[in-house]
């Protein structure tokens, strides 16, 4: 859970339901391979799509405080984006908060890259690779492709409130705005093989040694297979793989003319400025010891049921049961006072107020109260039970929300009202002082493998994880003069 409030929006989906009605019919041609396309939306709508969505993404993920590499990703991006067939479209490039290892676009030039896929690369023309591809979704217009097929199929994009059914997964899903959906969009696997050529195209362009590209691939196949990846969503996620993905790579870069040896790789001036840069999940951000959630920047902790599956995401912590019939999530809430928090739970969800309880949360001011919601229109009719308490600390409003099946959620009545209980102000200072792991670049004064590396610099990430962050193996040899990655620090 980050400090910012998320806000959802649905003004962009709102928009978007008129943009059907608007436009129906229409076919334009693809900007990048000049054949003809249902495309229901505008090249002026995807614009406002982009823009709309931005702000969204930018605050619920957040952007990575560095300007200088935030300007160095930027730049990067606008070379090639200048080299593609939409040249004319005002591009924006960011580096987000976000430990996953992740790429996307948005309709209308927005392309994001996070901090935990920059950890990965190991040279320029692999970041050149995946700008490349992500450029290529947005130049072949796979997004509002996308969303013009949902219209026509007039399915629309998910509309969520919150989802008062557990079977859902956390609901969380349904908490993301707009722009988050827009972000998740997953393209088919013939978008994939396009957006590969496409970035091919640009980095060749631009005039850089193609082959890193492979390389990335291979990379970012070894992060997703790697045991304990963290779950969320990531690259592979959001950009299925094509079938033969490297080789298909491989034959369309013997068919480009030219050598490429000589070509610009530029591992030593991407690689200098990956020292400092923030690794895996940030501890200040919220972390879960067991079942007890700390959270250093926002002084406090809870201890959820025993033995349910808890869950950290941007906007909301959360836990479900073994049974998974009853769910907990704790969210911030954008209030005036705890009454005003509480008024405005029970207009949006339209749920029967019960009555009050005692939260048992010592020294801190808290409403708590039963609910119920009836699900009269679907089959079969049920009824959710639920409590929502909100406590207010450090002049924030916490929104604690458990709930599950009529009968199911009587049997964890006792121990929900006992875990709302818990929350209370963080005053352990080891904890309190917690901070982020870093990655840390050496230069070799000596020869040496990488697992000889790790014995004589030691990371704070296993050897198996600091293989794939080298894109190495524990054996490989790096030579006198090259830069190695590794991390230090973090929670210990
Ligand atoms: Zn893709």
């Amino acid at each position: 859970m980050k400090i910012q409030v998320s806000r959802i929006r649905w003004t962009a989906l709102a928009g978007l339901a008129t943009l059907g009605v608007m436009t129906l019919g229409g076919c334009s041609v693809n900007p990048a391979t000049g054949k003809p396309q249902v495309m229901l939306i505008s090249e002026a709508q995807e614009i406002a799509i982009g823009r709309e969505a931005d702000p969204e993404i930018r605050a619920s993920m957040g952007e990575y405080d560095d300007p200088e590499l935030q300007e160095y990703v930027a730049s990067l991006g606008q070379e090639l984006a200048a080299k593609s067939e939409r040249a004319h479209l005002e591009w924006h490039f960011a580096v987000l908060d976000d430990p996953l290892v992740n790429a996307f676009a948005l309709p209308g030039g927005y392309v994001y890259i996070t901090r935990g896929i920059l950890a990965h690369f190991n040279s320029e023309a692999e970041l050149a690779a995946v700008l490349g591809h992500e450029i290529g979704h947005v130049v072949a217009r796979h997004g509002a492709n996308q969303m013009s097929k949902q219209q026509l199929a007039g399915i629309g994009l998910a509309v969520g409130s919150i989802a008062l059914d557990p079977g859902n997964r956390t609901g969380l899903a349904d908490l993301a705005g707009q722009g988050m959906q827009l972000a998740f969009l997953k393209f088919g696997r013939d978008d994939e093989r396009q957006a590969d050529n496409l970035g091919l195209r640009y980095i060749d362009r631009v005039g850089y040694d193609p082959r890193p590209m492979a390389n990335v691939f291979q990379t970012l196949g070894r992060v997703s297979s790697a045991a304990g990846a963290p779950a969320g969503p990531n690259w592979f996620s959001t950009h299925p793989a094509p079938e033969n993905r490297i080789e298909l790579l491989n034959s369309a870069m013997q068919r480009m003319d030219g050598d490429f040896n000589g070509r610009p790789v530029r591992r030593n001036e991407y690689l200098t400025r990956l020292g400092g840069l923030t690794f895996g999940e940030n501890p200040r951000e919220g972390f879960f010891e067991e079942n007890v959630f700390y959270h250093p920047d926002l002084g406090f902790q809870l201890t959820f049921p025993a033995g349910w599956k808890t869950q950290n995401s941007r906007s909301a912590v959360a836990a479900t049961s073994p049974e998974k019939d009853a769910v907990m999530m704790m969210t911030l809430e954008d209030a005036e006072s705890l009454e005003a928090a509480e008024e405005k739970f029970f207009t949006d969800t339209k749920a029967k107020r019960g009555r009050r309880f005692e939260t048992g949360i010592r020294g801190l001011q808290s409403l708590g109260t039963y609910f119920e919601v009836d699900l009269k229109d679907q089959q079969p009719s049920r009824r959710i039970l639920g409590q929502v308490s909100f406590i207010d600390h450090d002049q924030r409003i916490y929104r604690l929300l458990a709930y599950g099946k009529d009968e199911d959620y009587r049997n964890h009545d006792r121990t929900l009202e006992n875990a709302v209980g818990s929350f209370r102000r963080l005053t352990d200072k080891k904890i309190l002082s917690v901070q982020p792991a870093k990655m840390k670049l050496v230069r070799l004064d000596r020869a040496m493998t990488l697992e000889e590396f790790d014995e004589r610099y030691p990371s704070t990430v296993d050897l198996k994880q600091l293989a794939i962050l080298n894109s190495a193996e524990a054996d490989t040899r790096f030579e006198r003069g090259d830069y190695v990655k590794r991390v230090v620090g973090g929670r210990p």
